[in-house]
């Protein structure tokens, strides 16, 4: 994960470290450095320019050029720019303040909903929550199954109506739920391979009778400046409250996670590490940006 930015700005500070005291030039070529290891990782130019900006105003304005130790201190602020940009700290689930949490996952075919679904019910049964999976996908009789076959191998009951369309299902879901004394109710919605007015009618209508305390966007981060592109359209129609960016185990560049938040104003609240169920990682910005800068 994010192995060439990473090498690329541990190169940089090296380089920062050797010097000793730093003149501005020094410090304008290390934002030269830093801006081309931003791009080359896929995040977004205006977002790499205003980071690089925010660093160089710090970098020459707080007495680094006189410290002792400045490569150190560099490295500092753009440490604290990373965790910021990707969002300053972690992001929470919003629950209810009485049960049921209805939880709307949406997103674009293939994106890792259904799997999304399965590590947060699982991730909510760990924490004795009593979650139930709605199974709202009526496009793909095919994600239905895949969600029953999770839900009963992590031990959490799935709903879905026969026949019924999506609209339907989410009705029926919030009766089912308080039957079951559910207390967090997920909803895997259908997607598409586009963004079109279709899907998002039918998930708007759909917000409209879940009321949902989260939407959250689940999207791949392996498709780079996509994704943001993705996350700006849903949060436009949808006001998403979070973002899940999944596949990030296959996410050389970073792209995605260092730019959606900057870009849509949402926090990214967890992340997808694998395809196996296992409980969904929360996003932690602080771990992020140390990782990256290794
Ligand atoms: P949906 O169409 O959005 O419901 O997507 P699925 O949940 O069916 O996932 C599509 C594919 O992505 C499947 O092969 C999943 O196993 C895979 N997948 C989902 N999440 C992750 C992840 O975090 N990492 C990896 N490597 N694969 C994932």
């Amino acid at each position: 994960m994010f192995e060439s930015l990473s090498n690329n700005l541990q190169a940089v500070f090296q380089r920062l470290r050797g010097r000793g005291r730093l003149t501005e030039a020094d410090v304008d070529e290390a934002m030269r450095e830093i801006r081309r290891a931003l791009l080359a990782a896929d995040v977004n130019v205006k977002v790499v320019r205003d980071f690089v900006d925010r660093v160089r105003v710090r970098a020459v304005g707080q007495d680094v050029l006189k410290s002792l130790t400045p490569g150190q201190q560099v490295v500092k602020i753009v440490y604290e720019e990373l965790t910021e940009l990707m969002g300053g700290s972690q992001a929470r689930i919003r629950m209810a303040s009485k049960p049921p949490t209805v939880v709307m996952l949406v997103g674009l075919q293939g994106a890792g909903k259904t799997t999304t679904a399965a590590k947060l019910a699982l991730s909510f049964r760990q924490q004795s929550h009593r979650p139930l999976l709605v199974a709202a996908d009526v496009y793909r009789p095919a994600a239905i199954e895949q969600l029953r076959v999770l839900g009963s191998q992590i031990d959490v009951p799935v709903f879905s109506l026969e026949g019924g369309s999506a609209l339907d299902i989410a009705r029926a879901s919030l009766a089912d739920a308080s039957r079951r004394g559910a207390d967090v109710v997920i909803v895997d919605t259908a997607g598409r391979l586009h963004i079109d007015e279709a899907l998002m009618g039918e998930l708007e209508a759909m917000k409209e009778i879940l009321a949902p305390h989260e939407i959250l966007l689940v999207v791949d981060a392996m498709t780079g400046q996509d994704a943001v592109h993705v996350a700006e359209a849903f949060h436009q129609r949808l006001e998403v409250t979070g973002v899940i960016l999944t596949k990030l185990d296959g996410d050389a560049r970073g792209g995605a996670a260092l730019t959606v938040r900057a870009a849509t104003g949402c926090p990214i609240k967890f992340v997808g590490m694998g395809e196996k169920i296992e409980p969904l990682e929360p996003f932690y910005p602080e771990r992020m940006a140390s990782r990256i800068l290794g």
